[in-house]
């Protein structure tokens, strides 16, 4: 199975809630530079990942800390979807990627690296990228990069 990819594994794999705080919860509560939030709205907001699957690989989450995927509020489900359609038209405004992998992970066993704040991953992909993301998986993602990648972001941000 060659097309079978796992687009989030790095999540866990950077272990990202190593610390006892809640890297959302962190991110929502400072600046904008510091926790790489593109965008912010009224129950939800858009950041970047810090261990990036591809080039702007987008997390989207509510403010609220909340673990269980059906105890979001109606407004909260649909201010995430919105978001990530716009993080997808600054996506292809910035790096013009030819698709999409946008999904959730639930649990530790499907992947998730931080399993009691719901968060949405939208990943953009190019022809050919499964072949060279595993290489890049290793290599350490410059924070420089990162920043430049937040700016662009927000700045093309739809509306
Ligand atoms: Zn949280």
């Amino acid at each position: 199975m060659k097309q079978l990819w796992a687009p989030w594994r790095l999540e866990y794999i950077a272990g990202a809630d190593d610390g006892d705080e809640c890297v959302f919860c962190c991110a929502a509560e400072g600046p904008d530079e510091t926790g790489l939030v593109v965008h912010r709205g009224e129950s939800a907001f858009c950041l970047l990942n810090k261990y990036p699957y591809s080039s702007g690989h987008l997390i989207v989450a509510p403010y609220r800390h909340v673990g269980e995927f059906g105890e979001l509020t109606g407004d909260e489900v649909l201010e995430l979807h919105r978001l990530a359609a716009s993080g997808m038209g600054a996506l292809a405004e910035t790096f013009g990627p030819q698709g999409y992998n946008v999904g959730w992970n639930l649990g530790r066993i499907a992947g998730a690296g931080v399993v009691d704040h719901v968060h949405l991953h939208v990943v953009p992909r190019w022809a050919g990228d499964t072949n060279f993301m595993p290489v890049l998986a290793d290599v350490k993602v410059l924070p420089q990069h990162l920043d430049e990648t937040r700016a662009s972001l927000a700045a093309t941000w739809p509306g």
